[in-house]
């Protein structure tokens, strides 16, 4: 490491770098404060945005049957015209 810099040239150019990496660390703490959206608990680390797996596999299935029912629509639609 070279001489220390005079005071009056400690501009912090790493300052607004820092900033958004603060957001961005507060926007994972948010995340991770969600409730699960099956049951309203807090999220687990291992399953987020969910509690658990089991309420993991409860959203996957509505996804499932909701991603079931757009290509029979779409179908549908083609048909008619
Ligand atoms: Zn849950």
């Amino acid at each position: 490491m070279p001489a220390k810099p005079p005071a009056g040239a400690g501009r912090r150019k790493a300052a607004p770098k820092e900033a958004v990496k603060e957001a961005a660390r507060e926007e994972a703490v948010k995340a991770s404060a969600k409730p699960c959206p099956i049951c309203g608990k807090p999220a687990a680390e291992a399953s987020r945005p969910f509690c658990s797996e089991r309420c993991r596999d409860v959203d996957l299935n509505r996804w499932l049957s909701n991603s079931y029912v757009i290509p029979a629509a779409k179908d549908d639609d083609e048909d008619a015209e």
